[in-house]
């Protein structure tokens, strides 16, 4: 490999920017290809902790990390009336020194970090890789054809560089049993420094409005054991299935859910996790949700983004050249971390969307309960609106 590689990152969301910008700072040359025509924006509140907030501060971005970080204060469980039924602080699981930041915020900042370094190009993706003994030949959807000698997939659930060279995605991923959907809705529909959440059995909306921003979200998770037959790319055909998942006129849900739906910035997916046996192949690495996906459940995923980019550059300066041995020291200092994440997220969906109303009345007992704080406190961590 040469002193100065050309290394090909896909996906420009947390894992690739935060891979960039430490390749650049290697010495290395990244270019990133994002399929959508700007940095995407959306999302929730994502958490930072350990590590994570570690190799942010490493990168000097903690101050407007901290400046930009939420205010959220309670989650708060109504009934259809819009009455309070059960809730808790937010204190009751969150450390502090932790940082609660909008995904959207978390992807501008990691952006604005590399991008007078390194070269960006959106409204493209690889449509076709080639490994050669001495690089990897490039065809992307606009035509394009160019040579690098690295290429690495921070391209997501569906990550194309994945699904064209180390596994198909039926082979990688692992539905829990949820869907998650999400959107921008008016500030008035929520309460300034909650989470406000209204559950239907094996269903759950919600509102986040932190104190600190001008803007709210609106969230739906529901249960549905299978994976549906549906284009996680079909916007028409995923709103049209929230609608009658969520036809209720409970709450403020109508308008929760027109308005979501309406948002530039919707997004819908399954809560799948990504399982793989290896995470490259040759001269190809996966980083970040392609990789490892540990869902929303498990609170981490932005995080453990941010830690992959950090293991996975660090150990290609380390090496030399010697890409293999980069990729295999990668791995095995991550998979650990990430099992252990993967492993946490059962009793969360439990807590979040139960199956039953009985459930769910259980599932507002507890909250309740001050004794079991600690129980709450884990399994909380991972609500939508508090964790990627
Ligand atoms: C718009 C959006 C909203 C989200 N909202 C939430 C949320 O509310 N809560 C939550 O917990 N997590 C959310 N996530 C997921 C969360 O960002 C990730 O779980 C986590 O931060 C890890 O990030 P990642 O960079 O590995 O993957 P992602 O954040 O999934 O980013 C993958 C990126 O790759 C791009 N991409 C996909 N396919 C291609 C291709 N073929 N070529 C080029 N680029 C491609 C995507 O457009 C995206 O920018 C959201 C992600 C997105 C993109």
């Amino acid at each position: 490999m040469p002193h100065n590689p050309r290394i090909l990152i896909s996906g420009a969301s947390i894992a690739g920017p935060a891979l960039a910008y430490w390749l650049d700072r290697f010495g290395f040359r990244p270019t990133i290809v994002e399929r959508a025509p700007r940095l995407r924006p959306g999302g929730n509140g994502v958490d930072l902790r350990g590590e994570s907030l570690r190799i942010a501060g490493l990168m000097g971005i903690l101050p407007r990390l901290r400046e930009r970080a939420t205010d959220i204060r309670e989650l708060t469980f109504v009934d259809a009336a819009g009455r309070r039924v059960a809730g808790m602080p937010t204190s009751t699981f969150n450390d502090d020194g932790d940082i609660e930041i909008m995904r959207g915020d978390l992807a501008r900042i990691l952006h604005e970090t590399s991008s007078d370094k390194v070269d960006y190009v959106f409204g493209d993706s690889i449509r076709t890789l080639t490994q050669r003994p001495d690089a990897v030949e490039v065809t992307f959807d606009s035509g394009r054809e160019a040579e690098f000698d690295l290429v690495l997939g921070a391209d997501g659930l569906h990550s194309r560089v994945r699904n064209l060279v180390i596994a198909p995605e039926a082979d990688a991923l692992h539905h829990l049993g949820l869907y998650f959907a999400t959107g921008q809705v008016a500030p008035e529909l929520g309460r300034p420094g909650e989470v406000v959440l209204h559950n239907s059995p094996g269903r759950v909306a919600g509102v986040y409005r932190s104190a600190s921003h001008d803007i709210a979200t609106g969230f739906f998770m529901f249960r549905e054991p299978r994976i549906l037959d549906l284009d996680h790319r079909d916007q028409d055909a995923q709103k049209a299935l929230l609608r009658t998942t969520f036809d209720a006129r409970a709450w403020t849900l109508p308008q929760v859910l027109s308005q979501a739906a309406a948002s530039p910035d919707f997004y819908f997916d399954s809560v799948s996790q990504i399982r793989l046996p290896r995470w490259s192949a040759s001269r190809v690495a996966l980083v970040g949700d392609a990789g490892y996906c540990a869902t929303l459940l498990s609170g981490a995923g932005a995080a453990l983004a941010l830690e992959g980019a950090h293991q996975l550059a660090t150990e290609l300066a380390a090496a030399d050249g010697d890409y293999t041995t980069a990729f295999a020291r990668y791995e095995s200092a991550l998979r650990p971390i990430v099992s252990k994440r993967q492993r946490a997220v059962r009793a969360s969906s439990a807590m979040l969307a139960p199956a039953t109303t009985s459930h769910i009345w259980i599932r507002n007992q507890l909250t309740r309960l001050m004794v079991l704080q600690p129980l709450a406190a884990r399994v909380f961590r991972a609500t939508p609106a508090t964790a990627a």
